[in-house]
């Protein structure tokens, strides 16, 4: 199958969270099974300078439809050519900008009726004249097979920040004009509109493709076929919302400004683009896909969700075993695996150095690794702080996001000096080095649509103790309620379960032959995408055997 896949991040060219990786493991495992894949995304400095050659530049002529793609000029070196100031803009841990998530359970305010169709106005999202400017650049994705597409337009994608937001943390004011191109390039392309290629699958990411399948609609008026879509929310937080002006910005058929379609209580809201047209739509856990259909967690959308429900899959992601390998793994201070695991100790003193603890076996070590978001539930551990210390514990702690959150685990750290340890910023070494050093992971979300850390965990000999939510719902077992248990799981969302559940998990740690046992369970599992893989080709196939029909 030709698989056009979509995504505003993609490890190693640029990541920010979860979607990096998934758009890595998952496109390699796609193009293992020996589907054409193409991975489109935007041409950030960083994407540019980390892309693998041979490198061409590909035209996509004077507009939408008209004028098929050619090769213009190629090399063999391993890097894009950059035009202007290109500087390593590789994410700095924020969260996914344009379309803040709401404080969980706050509905939007919802208009009298339907609001009012903001005129369209011409030409601002000037698509002749940026059809001329735009390229794309041709390279494969770092030591893979996977061919890349990067979308080249400097005015848009070439920043020095992440690819939501500044470098301050402000996301990018004008982040409704930068992925509604990313969407209409990418329809454009599936549609074999204007490079000489089409795709049978459009594989579209969270809000920033959201668009894609709106714009495919519109293909279909001249073409009795066009390609499957299926689009997958990987964090439904994250909505893509704008204020209504924007619908006038964009040059989006006005039919779309209706509450059926783009319209969400009076705002724009890409995400409903393809959450309505859409063949199909996947969440990354079975758990989230049903909790996504519920008011507590479905920020506004879990009436339509539920309405498309027999077309929305739950499928939980995998793992890239190469890179999170710990008898491979490159960063750490010494490998180790299942049947030797006895080196990860050396990884525990080797984080404590690193990290400014004083170095003691006998105190066990919690690790976190994530986005300073009120989503990961960061604010709970320092709740359950004074309890964990008193617990022996010790914390490694790596993330960056909200400055709240910055401040008060800095602030944590200074007041118990050795037994707190924090590190703010993305350091993707250190990340693998806590996953290696901890004994326990700690992952309290509020919610959570699948959760890699996890996986990295288990993989790594550190039983996740986490709040069963989403994704980590379905693949951590507590060892208290399950025979084959490989990890603790909090009875609510606050910080006194997290102490008591910390207090649990470590009557076992004291007893290093039971531990040993969990501990072996997590590494022994297969957490790679083969099986996940599989159940997206499914879905392609299936959507692909059903007639086209206009939504
Ligand atoms: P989310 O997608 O919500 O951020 P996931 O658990 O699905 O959460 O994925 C997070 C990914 O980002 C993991 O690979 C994790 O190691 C990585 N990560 C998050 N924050 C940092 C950080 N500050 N430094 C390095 N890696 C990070």
């Amino acid at each position: 199958m030709k698989i056009l896949f979509v995504t505003a991040e993609a490890w190693p060219l640029a990541k920010t969270g979860g979607l990096g990786d998934v758009a890595y493991g998952l496109t390699c495992a796609l193009a293992d099974r020996g589907h054409d894949v193409r991975l489109l995304m935007p041409a950030y400095p960083s994407a540019r300078e980390r892309l693998e050659g041979p490198i061409k530049y590909l035209s996509l002529g004077s507009g939408a439809g008209s004028v098929k793609g050619q090769a213009q000029t190629s090399s063999t070196k391993g890097q894009a050519q950059s035009e202007g100031q290109a500087q390593i803009s590789q994410s700095e841990g924020q969260a996914p900008g344009g379309g803040q998530a709401q404080p969980k359970g706050q509905a939007p305010t919802p208009s009298k009726g339907q609001a009012q169709s903001p005129a369209p106005s011409k030409g601002q999202a000037q698509s002749s004249n940026r059809y001329h400017k735009q390229k794309i650049i041709e390279g494969r994705l770092p030591g893979s097979e996977v061919s890349v597409w990067l979308l080249d337009d400097p005015e848009l994608f070439e920043r020095v920040g992440s690819p939501y937001a500044t470098a301050s943390g402000e996301p990018w004011p004008d982040n409704h004009l930068r992925f509604y191109w990313l969407s209409r390039v990418a329809a454009a392309i599936a549609a074999g509109e204007v490079l000489d290629w089409q795709a049978d699958i459009l594989h579209a990411n969270d809000w920033q493709s959201a668009l894609a399948p709106v714009f495919l609609q519109d293909y279909s008026e001249s073409h009795q076929e066009r390609p499957r879509t299926v689009f997958s929310i990987h964090n439904l937080a994250y909505r893509g919302i704008f204020s209504a002006d924007v619908f006038a910005q964009l040059e989006l058929p006005a039919a779309m400004w209706n509450p059926e379609r783009l319209e969400f209580y009076g705002e724009l809201a890409f995400i409903k683009g393809a959450l309505t047209l859409s063949d199909a739509i996947t969440t990354v856990s079975p758990t989230y896909a049903r909790e996504i259909q519920t008011p507590a967690f479905g920020w506004g959308l879990d009436g339509l969700l539920r309405s498309r429900s027999s077309d929305l899959h739950g499928i939980i992601n995998g793992v890239d075993t190469t890179t999170w390998d710990p008898a491979t793994d490159p960063h750490l201070a010494a490998n180790y695996s299942a049947p030797d695991p006895q080196a990860k100790a050396k990884n525990r003193q080797a984080i404590a150095v690193e990290i400014g603890l004083d170095d003691d076996p006998q105190s066990p070590l919690l690790g976190f690794i994530g986005r300073l978001v009120e989503q990961k539930g960061i604010d709970l551990i320092l709740g359950a702080l004074p309890r964990l210390l008193a617990s022996g514990a010790r914390l490694a702690i790596l993330g960056s996001g909200d400055n709240t959150l910055e401040r008060a685990l800095l602030q944590a750290a200074q007041a118990h000096p050795g037994r707190v340890g924090v590190s703010i910023g993305y350091d993707e070494g250190q990340a693998h080095r806590i996953e290696a050093g901890s004994d326990i992971f700690l992952m309290p979300s509020r919610f959570e649509p699948c959760g890699l850390n996890q996986l990295y965990s288990l993989r790594y000999g550190t039983p996740p103790l986490v709040n069963p939510t989403g994704g980590l719902a379905d693949t951590v077992l507590d060892v208290d309620a399950h025979a084959g248990g490989n990890g603790f799981c909090t009875a609510a969302a606050d910080a006194g379960s997290l102490a008591a559940t910390v207090e649990r998990a470590l009557s076992y740690w004291q007893d290093q032959e039971a531990w040993q046992k969990i501990q072996a369970r997590g590494m022994s599992a297969d957490y790679s995408w083969d099986r996940s893989a599989d159940a997206y080709v499914d879905l392609y196939e299936r959507i692909r055997a059903t007639g086209w029909q206009r939504r």
